[in-house]
């Protein structure tokens, strides 16, 4: 993101600035938004000040003021956290009416709007963990309230980090959760596997491992790279009856689609659960 809008920079609050709301607004500075419209809170001072020091951004540990200045509250605190953060800011949020964004998962826009006082335009966002070194993936959901501009200062918040996706059902936030929430795990356990089957091979541990990580980078990089679609590239390394060809054969024999599909599926109703 290069911070183009001529507009006046919306000031943006984090409200509990841990791992994820350090690592969007820590992405949103690199990439120049301006660190003074950025006032992020969490319990310790200690914390803040590193944040401080870090991207220059403003702190306290007073969330109804950091809200009584904000265009935007994006709430960052854990899911069991929010209902009471949510009831402390009533008065400021009603006051003030900003935007609300929530990456908190299985919180839903109902419940927020009931705890937060009614009236408000609200964003639920799906980040993952790969956000943290820029390369996420968030699915978003919003209110109808949400204006446009609304949504264009979230694509160009969440572009910082890594890639967007709009849903237009608040139910399908538990899809995203499935496939790309929860889904550097799946990759993580592909690689872990990949290892250990090298390592079986006869290959050391750290060979193994180097391998089976740069492959995983690679495959990826080729498919967010390529003109082509991943079921293309798959079928351009495969040459009939060579090596590639009899691997995946094999998974398909042992029925990997349905594996990964039961999978995902798994993770979304754990997140309808949650909801
Ligand atoms: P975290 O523990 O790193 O961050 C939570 C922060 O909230 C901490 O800095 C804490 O000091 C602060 N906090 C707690 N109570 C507070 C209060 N009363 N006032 C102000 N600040 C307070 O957690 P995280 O991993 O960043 O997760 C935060 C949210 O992001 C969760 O709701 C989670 O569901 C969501 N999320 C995380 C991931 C992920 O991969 N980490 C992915 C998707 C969604």
């Amino acid at each position: 993101m290069t911070h183009q809008s001529t507009a006046t920079p919306r000031t943006i609050a984090f409200i509990g600035a841990g791992n994820m709301a350090s690592a969007i607004f820590g992405g949103m500075v690199d990439a120049g938004y301006p660190a003074d419209r950025i006032i992020a809170t969490a319990r310790s001072r200690e914390t803040l000040d590193a944040l401080e020091q870090r991207y220059g951004v403003s702190t306290t540990q007073d969330n109804a003021y950091a809200v009584s200045q904000a265009d935007v509250v994006v709430l960052g605190v854990k899911p069991q956290m929010m209902h009471d953060v949510c009831q402390a800011l009533t008065p400021a949020v009603q006051n003030r009416k900003p935007l609300i964004v929530s990456v908190a998962a299985g919180i839903t826009c109902d419940s927020l709007e009931r705890w937060l006082g009614g009236d408000l335009a609200i964003i639920r966002c799906m980040p993952n963990t790969p956000s943290l070194v820029g390369v996420g993936a968030s699915g978003l959901y919003a209110t109808a309230q949400v204006t446009e501009e609304q949504r264009g200062l979230m694509d160009e918040m969440l572009t910082a980090v890594g890639i967007v996706e709009w849903v237009e059902e608040e139910g399908l936030l538990e899809a995203v959760t499935g496939i790309s929430g929860s889904g550097p795990a799946y990759f993580f356990l592909f690689i872990e596997s990949l290892e250990a089957a090298g390592i079986e091979l006869g290959l050391n541990a750290e060979t193994a491992r180097r391998l089976a990580i740069q492959t995983a980078r690679g495959a990826a990089e080729m498919a967010f790279f390529s003109e082509h679609e991943p079921a293309e590239l798959r079928r351009r390394v495969c040459s009939p009856n060579g090596t590639t060809e009899r691997a995946i054969n094999s998974f398909e024999e042992d029925g990997l689609r349905d594996i990964v599909e039961r999978a995902a599926k798994a993770s979304g109703v754990r997140a309808a659960e949650l909801a």
